[in-house]
């Protein structure tokens, strides 16, 4: 069979898979940064959403419902929770106590305590937040206090990302580049080789054996990461590499495979004010100060209130250390006229007057 007529059918493939694996579903809640390079990242909307063409793409999957902590229990969504409106109320929280709770199993994408789901964006998250709940749930009370502090220290700790980040740093420079070779080897060298008359003295035996080399290099190169950075989750292991075999293309995606869920214990906040730059950091972190600050105020139970003010300290600081004046975060959106007199932080509806709670998600208003 003619060459040039067997590439013409299977490039079409070969360049639609690839693409295909260039989009990313972004679940309302699940938010995702994705960058070309690793260098700057941007946060993805819900949505089916293009998150990059490059090989070299890094995806990152963060989770911003809460899960909160108290020595008697966890506060969680209620069961149901569509998860389509933005969470103004404190009424969308239901009270477990450790005490109540028979069986705490992770599943792929939630948590079960016993007949409540807690929903997850994978099974990292789903199997590292059980076992946070376990651990805290066999301890003495006197000592629970202890153990959530510290759970919630790491959850803000930007300096363990920035750790985890530079530990990673060449493994996945490898990766990189080896995905990026395939990447060349397919879609450049490839159709050089066949549409020029370059293809009468090409030796396909090697270009092949290339090709399946650096394929496999890159396969035995995610596992060996991935056993690392998911050694408690044999399951996303063993999800990558059924979906490495099932389409064999998506191995030039590997750098996603490796980082997207490797930040699955850190606080969403935490993980946008490390991949962001100040100026998108700084209205994501105003939202969830108005949130949260929000939130706290609703609260009639005192733990509850305090897991609000505690995180609307906990974002300040973070504010701070990005050089970021906490004012500044909480400024009204530039294009507010004189005939506003209140708006919605969390979705920037403006109102001619005063009304108390937004129409449209229940938020309290900020006052002009
Ligand atoms: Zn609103």
């Amino acid at each position: 069979m003619d060459i040039r007529l067997l590439f013409d059918e299977v490039f079409f493939f070969l360049a639609a898979f690839y693409l295909l694996g260039c989009f990313s579903f972004v679940k309302n809640y699940f938010p995702q940064f994705t960058s070309h390079t690793g260098a700057t990242f941007s946060i993805l909307s819900p949505g089916i959403r293009f998150a990059s063409v490059a090989p070299t793409g890094e995806l990152f999957c963060a989770r911003q419902l809460p899960v909160c902590f108290t020595p008697e229990g966890v506060w969680v969504l209620r069961n149901g929770q569509t998860l389509e409106t933005e969470i103004t109320s404190a009424n969308d929280f239901v009270f477990i106590s450790y005490d109540q709770m028979q069986k705490i199993e992770a599943s792929t994408h939630y948590v079960a305590i016993d007949d409540i789901k807690i929903s997850a964006s994978s099974p990292v998250y789903a199997e590292r937040m059980a076992r946070r709940i376990r651990e805290i749930k066999k301890l003495e009370r006197k000592d629970r206090r202890e153990k959530i502090d510290e759970y919630l220290r790491e959850s803000f700790d930007v300096a363990s990302v920035h750790s985890f980040r530079k530990t990673y740093h060449h493994p996945i420079r490898i990766l990189k580049a080896l995905a990026s070779a395939l990447f060349v080897m397919t879609y450049v060298a490839l159709p050089i080789i066949v549409f020029t008359p370059l293809v009468v003295q090409a030796k396909w035996s090697v270009i092949l054996g290339l090709m399946l080399s650096y394929h496999l290099l890159i396969v035995f190169f995610t596992m060996r990461v991935n056993r690392k950075i998911y050694k408690d989750v044999l399951e996303y292991r063993l999800g990558v590499i059924i979906s490495f075999f099932l389409l064999p293309i998506e191995t030039m995606h590997a750098v996603r495979h490796v980082t997207k869920e490797s930040l699955a214990q850190y606080d969403f906040i935490t993980i946008a004010a490390v991949l962001l730059d100040k100026g998108s950091f700084m209205k994501i972190a105003g939202r969830e100060i108005y949130r949260a600050r929000h939130l706290a105020r609703q609260c009639r139970n005192l733990a509850l209130k305090n897991y609000w003010s505690d995180r609307s300290y906990k974002i300040g600081l973070l504010l701070v250390n990005k050089d970021i004046d906490v004012e500044n975060a909480l400024a009204p959106p530039e294009d507010i006229d004189h005939t506003t007199v209140c708006y919605c932080p969390i979705c920037g509806s403006k109102y001619n007057e005063y009304a108390g709670a937004c129409v449209d998600c229940g938020m309290g208003l900020v006052r002009l």
